[in-house]
Formats: structure tokens, sequence, C-alpha cells
């Protein structure tokens, strides 16, 4: 049965055939072994490295097209948190960008889709010192532009702090245990019924007593 099989097939076989993590209460069956436990058993190592752990998802993969394994993806008591933006219930809000026209390939404001305006009047003008703080840069930038001309183009503004939430995310993974016989399935079946059945009885007289 299990010929044909590479190295790190035949070391995660043997490993769940050995039911490491033991039986469930509730139905018998053997409990499954994450990919990261198995890959410190398969290479011998406490941190095994993401080639590693690859390496033993590959195997697992195979191991289950050959019928050899159950492959669930389950929770494995970790978390970690995520910013993640919060619905968005508001149009997104946007600035206006006063910028000299490089005339190149990387001009933000071409690249934004604006065509550099060449007009000069007065309110051009102050609109340049207004932006650029002073008469003396807005000059400076005005004579600059004379070149390629200006833009005046949106900017989408960053979402303010309070638009985004923590997310606790629980960490799955990969979880292997050997394959179950037709009989050890029906076997677990009927435990788990006998489990759930004073629980199901319970709720009923519960029910009942209202
Ligand atoms: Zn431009």
């Amino acid at each position: 049965m299990s010929r044909g099989l590479g190295r790190v097939q035949r070391a995660v076989l043997a490993y769940v055939r050995s039911e490491p993590g033991g039986r469930s209460a509730i139905d018998g069956t053997p409990l499954a072994a994450s990919v990261t436990g198995l890959a410190r058993i398969v290479y011998g190592v406490e941190q095994p490295t993401d080639a590693q752990r690859a390496a033993v998802r590959r195997a697992v993969r195979q191991l289950e097209v050959g019928g050899h394994v159950d492959v669930h993806r389950l929770p494995v008591g970790r978390t970690y948190t995520q910013q993640r933006a919060h619905p968005r219930f508001w149009p997104p809000r946007y600035d206006r960008r006063l910028a000299v026209c490089t005339g190149k390939d990387g001009c933000p404001g071409c690249a934004a889709g604006d065509r550099p305006s060449k007009y000069f009047t007065a309110d051009v003008v102050a609109m340049f010192i207004e932006h650029f703080g002073s008469l003396a840069e807005g000059d400076r930038q005005l004579w600059r532009a004379t070149a390629h001309g200006w833009h005046l183009y949106p900017v989408p503004l960053p979402r303010p702090a309070d638009d985004y939430r923590t997310y606790e995310v629980e960490v799955t993974e990969l979880c292997v245990r050997r394959a179950l016989t037709e009989e050890e399935h029906a076997q677990a079946e009927q435990r788990a019924q006998e489990f759930i059945r004073p629980h199901v009885a319970a709720l009923r007289a519960a029910l009942q007593g209202r």
C-alpha cells in the first residue's frame, strides 16, 4: 500500500498512522496533526523552514489523492491581528494638488490623467503664491512651469485613522490524520450520535418545561 511513495510521504504516513494526537473523546477517531507539527517530526527540527513545510504540504496532498489520509484546514490555536478598512460608507475624499509638469514620462500630474495647462493669468499667479507659500517660491515654480505647463489634479486623501478596525484572525493550517476505514466511519458516526443524545434529550425536556 505504501510502495511507490516518496521519502517525505512515507514519513508523514508512518507518523499519522501512529495517531500522534490520540483519539477524539467524542467520536473516537484519530485527531489530526498539523503540517507544522509533521514537518518538525519529518525533519527533526524545532522550527521547520518554509521549504520544509511546503514539502510536507505537497506530500500530504499526494497522500490525500492516494486515499491514505484525511485532510482538513483547522484552527491551530493561534491568532494574528490585522488592520482592515471599515466598509466604506462615504465616498473617497480628494485634495487638489498643484504641480509643475515635468514633461517626462513619470510626471504625476500627467499620470493622473490631467493635461498640463499653459494659462498664466493673475488668478494662476495668486494660486501659485498661495500654494507654494511665498512670493519667491511661487515665482520660482511659475517660471519652471513655463517649460511644460502646470497641473491641478485631484489626489485621494488617506482614510482617517478611525476608518480602520483591528481584527483578530485565526490561524488555520492543513491538518492530517490517517484515512478511516468504512467501518471506522460508521462507528464514529454512531459514537457521535451517542455523545449528543443526552444533550438533545436535555434540550427537549427544557423546551417542554417552558
Ligand atoms: Zn505633466
